[in-house]
């Protein structure tokens, strides 16, 4: 038997690699294990989403990241006769980064692989398939299928939507697999040469188009049941299928080609004892609205804190109960989203395509806007876990006005200023991890010694912010322990993000949530039940 580690994760794939950087950032023992001798490197996802490289940021790979992506990639959604039934555009910047970037899976993947070289504590074997489970009262047994026995207080699968431990658990995978298979090519020095990416609902044979990074094209098309997914291998077949696609598909200088199928699933559970699921172990979804990787990113960054936090000693066990309580919900959003967009552009009924481009006509230019901002896609929100929920107030002093409470959202990420005078992202000037932060106000002033003892032991950051004018006498004048940063002003900037809610203080989650809400007198009421909804501990000398 090895000896025994924290976290042992099944998969390299990106949601492995990421939970594994994750961990390794909070001094967890991990070991990674995968079956293949290398990591994978056939073309799948393509766009990577602005959570997923905040995500990136917090594990300070982002820089790495970067130049593998194509920031506010385009998308035209156009019918078969190439008219364009919408535009989705957005460009705001409310989590710090752009919205849709294109990328390419396999690099990115790999960024992720090299990060874990920064942690002693943390390791790759490849060429190793986990091949059974046994939990016990101290934790998991693996075996390998060289028979080795691999000790974990914790496993988590992240082994991919096949997961062989999500059918040993006997958890169900809920949903549909659709008969036709998906076609998908990538090719080397663009043949087209535009930026963006066209999602084509022709109803003759369906059809994406999508620069990526480093002079790469990719085409997915619909097979249909009656073609056999072997074509992929036919020069011929693959020839015909770009002809209208390339001016001379013959020149063309291939990476790779696959098929794949549509899939729409949830596993009924993403935890059983001490083992967990993780990425397309635990959902998988049509790949239209690129969703998957980014949802698997979500599923780390949701657990990495809480599995950190736990076999460090300052939150109990229960608190792992809320990873599913958490994600359940939005990833089964994400998969009703992309299972409509499949629908909606991948449907070859020539009656039901007419319908959708009519409908498209008739937008109104809000509803073309809404498009646009790319409304359709939900940004999770919580309303049960590790979060707080604060009455509106009802004082005089504050307008009445009906706003959206953020206890369980994403919080924003405007520029700062830091205590050096430098502009930069907000949780780089903040640092990473828990963080209470208040508008104008010194923290300290407000918050007990017994919180006080607490939010050290979770290593929170206390977080004064001031409008970037009072920055100076405002850094002279702060206790040891609190952060002051400067604010840029502004529609994005904090203040405004204080202005348009009756609140003066936030707390918010290693991974970006806001856990609570309130004004500044309450605020350390407030902390004792959020400690107390993460299963604080204090830690065992
Ligand atoms: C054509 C296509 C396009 C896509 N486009 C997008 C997109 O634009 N945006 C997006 O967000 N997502 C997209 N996706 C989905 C995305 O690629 C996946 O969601 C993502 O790769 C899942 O990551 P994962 O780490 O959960 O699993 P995987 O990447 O599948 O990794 C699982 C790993 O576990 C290993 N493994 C399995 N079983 C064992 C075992 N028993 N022991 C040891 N190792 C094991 C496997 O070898 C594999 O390396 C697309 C997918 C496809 C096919």
């Amino acid at each position: 038997m090895t000896p025994k580690n924290d976290v042992l994760i099944i998969g390299a794939g990106p949601v492995g690699l990421m939970l594994a950087n994750l961990l390794g950032q909070q001094g967890v023992n991990v070991l990674v294990v995968e079956k293949n001798d290398t990591l994978i490197d056939y073309p799948r996802a393509v766009g990577i989403d602005d959570e997923a490289l905040r995500a990136m940021q917090t594990v300070g790979l982002v820089d790495e990241v970067l130049p593998h992506t194509i920031p506010d990639q385009k998308i035209y959604m156009v019918n078969g006769d190439r008219q364009i039934l919408s535009e989705v555009n957005p460009t705001t910047r409310e989590f710090g980064w752009p919205r849709r970037n294109g990328f390419v899976q396999p690099l990115v993947d790999k960024v992720l692989l090299d990060g874990l070289k920064r942690f002693p504590n943390t390791s790759v074997r490849f060429s190793t398939e986990v091949v059974d489970l046994h939990q016990d009262d101290d934790g998991v047994v693996a075996t390998t299928e060289r028979g080795e026995k691999l000790r974990a207080r914790y496993v988590v699968s992240a082994e991919g939507g096949a997961s062989a431990t999500r059918t040993r658990l006997n958890i169900s995978f809920d949903g549909e697999t659709r008969p036709s298979h998906g076609l998908v090519i990538d090719v080397a020095n663009d043949p087209i040469g535009t930026p963006h990416a066209v999602f084509g609902g022709d109803p003759k044979r369906s059809y994406a188009s999508i620069a990526l990074p480093h002079g790469i094209r990719r085409w997915e098309f619909t097979l249909f049941e009656n073609e056999d997914p072997a074509l992929v291998e036919s020069d011929e077949f693959i020839y015909e299928l770009l002809a209208p696609h390339v001016p001379d598909p013959t020149k063309l200088e291939f990476i790779r080609r696959r098929v794949y199928r549509h899939h729409a699933r949830v596993a009924g559970q993403f935890r059983l004892g001490s083992i967990f699921l993780a990425g397309d172990a635990a959902h998988v979804m049509p790949v239209v609205a690129g969703q998957g990787w980014n949802s698997g990113i979500r599923d780390a960054f949701n657990l990495a804190w809480k599995l950190g936090a736990v076999i460090n000693g300052v939150c109990g066990d229960a608190l792992l109960e809320t990873y599913e309580m958490e994600r359940m919900g939005h990833v089964k959003q994400m998969v009703a989203v992309s299972l409509g967009m499949a629908k909606e552009m991948t449907d070859h009924d020539p009656v039901k395509a007419a319908e959708r481009d009519r409908i498209a006509a008739n937008r109104t230019p809000e509803e073309r806007d809404a498009q646009r901002r790319q409304a359709f896609k939900p940004q999770p929100k919580f309303d049960k876990g590790v979060l707080v929920h604060t009455p509106l107030p009802s004082f005089k002093t504050l307008p009445a006005r009906d706003v959206p409470r953020m206890a369980g959202a994403i919080f924003p990420q405007p520029r700062a200023i830091n205590a050096e005078g430098v502009e930069m992202l907000l949780d780089d000037a903040t640092g990473q991890g828990w963080r209470v932060l208040m508008w104008n106000n010194n923290p300290m002033a407000f918050i007990s010694a017994e919180r006080c003892a607490a939010l050290a032991h979770l290593r929170a950051r206390l977080v004064q912010v001031v409008p970037k004018a009072q920055l100076p006498w405002a850094l002279r004048h702060a206790p040891a322990g609190v952060t002051v940063i400067g604010d840029l002003g502004g529609e994005a900037s904090l203040q405004a993000w204080f202005d348009a809610r009756p609140v003066g203080a936030v707390v918010v989650r290693p991974d970006h949530v806001v856990a609570a809400e309130c004004l500044a007198q309450e605020l350390d009421d407030v902390l004792a039940r959020v400690l107390d909804v993460a299963h604080f501990c204090l830690p065992k000398q």
